[in-house]
């Protein structure tokens, strides 16, 4: 058995989950799980509909969700036999009256919970996996659809929740492993329920992590993430177009990017599939022949320093200084229960004796950080700023590496500067208007020659 996993552009379309059927029936004879995610921008777009509900739009919010429902109508009947379209237009009917009576029921309450936005953003997943399993139908394959929600068991952390394994696995064993024998099951990714049955998500990009844990839980040969570019590649194509393939990967690397910013994949993905030792491929559904990133357990012997260079965009530094830090213990304890309290995940640290510096993603909760901070300190933020991290394992073993960064860097000023615990990757913030030219010259600097064994 293998796990496919295929992206928002993956099924952006009728032509697009057409080319996702023909992937598919390729490797029939492995015994594929499909996870899918949300068609194109959907969640994007139910989390603008509720956003609009809240604040009071009607007319609004009641156009976005005609939009949303013509685009799945328009799509998915491009690509369902005649003899399906009614059961499809009734079933977009129903899927769309509850939409939209939750949207209005929002509306009137005016505030938007993590459970309500789950329940909301879990109609993207929940739309897409039905539409593709009746289209792999048309084109002939033996489809059979699966609530994700039957199966993925979640705690209660709306908007970022995380699996409950044992009883995950257990139901992926006993529901998924049978079917996969003889159908191809087509479950949606990012969502799940909790115990008591009430719908979650795992997160923004969770679909990656869907297919871990389906792939660890039914004890795949082989997790495969399709998605729109060749594989890992040697910098944010978005940032830096002119990178290269990365060919193979080691699981340590590629969590390291992902935690640092490669949304390429999700950063949760790598731990399931790291416990089972099962092989993660990232491939791209536009260029199916093109041999993608495989992502393995052991070591990856490189000629260069450096496999990749990730960024994670629009951070806020926290400086943090206090002059009752001099000499005392138990100060960083208290800096960082602040922090854990308000669920806020800390990035970078760096200490001096008199001051702490860290940087955070989500600053939702930084005002009530900052309220509690200067009960004992003075605080300063800086927003906007940019996380440049150099992953490789190879880091460790070649000496200067810092010295040619810094010469790459030229005028750009580097600030919090961090070889990682783990020792394979080297980061560093910069201020975000920066970042473009910083990754050109990093990536010239590191990637001029490449070893041919790593990249393409
Ligand atoms: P999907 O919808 O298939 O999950 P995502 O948009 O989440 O796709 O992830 C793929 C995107 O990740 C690429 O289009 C690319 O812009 C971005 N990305 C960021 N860093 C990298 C990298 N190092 N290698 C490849 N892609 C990257
Ligand atoms: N549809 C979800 C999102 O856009 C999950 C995913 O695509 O991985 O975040
Ligand atoms: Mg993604």
């Amino acid at each position: 058995m293998i796990v496919m996993k295929f992206g928002g552009t993956s099924v952006e379309s009728a032509g697009a989950i057409e080319r996702v059927a023909g992937i598919v029936r390729s490797r029939l004879e492995r015994h594929p799980v499909v996870v899918v995610s949300a068609m194109g921008k959907t969640t994007n777009k139910l989390l603008e509909i509720a956003r609009t509900a809240i604040s009071g739009k009607r007319e609004e919010f009641l156009r976005l969700i005609h939009d949303l429902r013509a685009f799945h109508s328009r799509e998915a009947r491009l690509v369902v036999p005649l003899a399906d379209r009614a059961e499809l237009d009734r079933t977009l009917d129903d899927i769309f009256q509850e939409l939209t009576e939750l949207v209005k029921g929002l509306a009137v309450v005016g505030e938007l919970t993590p459970r309500v936005t789950d329940a909301i953003s879990s109609y993207g997943e929940r739309l897409s996996s039905y539409i593709v399993t009746l289209a792999f139908r048309h084109f002939g394959l033996p489809a059979k659809h699966i609530d994700s929600r039957r199966v993925i068991v979640t705690d209660r952390r709306h908007t970022h929740a995380s699996p409950h394994f044992e009883e995950t696995y257990r139901r992926l064993n006993n529901v998924i492993a049978p079917l996969a024998n003889d159908q191809v099951v087509v479950m949606g990714g990012f969502i799940g329920a909790t115990e008591e049955g009430v719908t979650s998500t795992l997160g923004r990009g969770g679909s990656d992590f869907t297919a871990a844990i389906v792939g660890a839980g039914i004890g795949a040969e082989e997790i495969q993430i399709w998605t729109d570019v060749d594989g890992m590649l040697t910098a944010d194509p978005t940032i830096f177009p002119g990178g290269h393939r990365v060919k193979t990967i080691s699981f340590a690397e590629a969590a390291e990017l992902a935690y640092f910013g490669a949304k390429v994949l999700h950063p949760a993905t790598v731990v399931p599939a790291v416990e089972k030792n099962i092989p993660v491929l990232i491939l791209n559904s536009r260029r199916p022949d093109v041999e993608g990133t495989r992502i393995v357990s052991e070591r990856v012997p490189c000629a260069n320093a450096v496999k990749s260079i990730a960024c994670k965009r629009r951070i806020t530094v926290v400086n943090i200084h206090s002059n009752s830090m001099l000499m005392a213990h138990g100060f960083l304890r208290r800096i960082f229960e602040i922090f854990e309290r308000h669920e806020t995940a800390v990035d970078m640290v760096s200490t001096s004796e008199v001051s702490v510096s860290l940087t955070i993603d989500n600053a939702e909760r930084l005002d009530l950080i900052r309220a509690e901070l200067e009960r004992f300190s003075d605080v300063q933020l800086e927003p906007g700023q940019t996380i440049i991290c150099l992953v490789g394992d190879n880091i460790r073993y070649t000496p200067g590496v810092a010295a040619r960064i810094f010469g790459a860097l030229g005028s750009v000023n580097a600030r919090m500067i961090s070889q990682g615990a783990s020792l394979l990757n080297l980061s560093f913030v910069i201020d975000d208007a920066d970042v473009r030219r910083t990754v050109a010259a990093l990536h010239h600097e590191f990637f001029r020659d490449l070893d041919a064994s790593v990249f393409e």
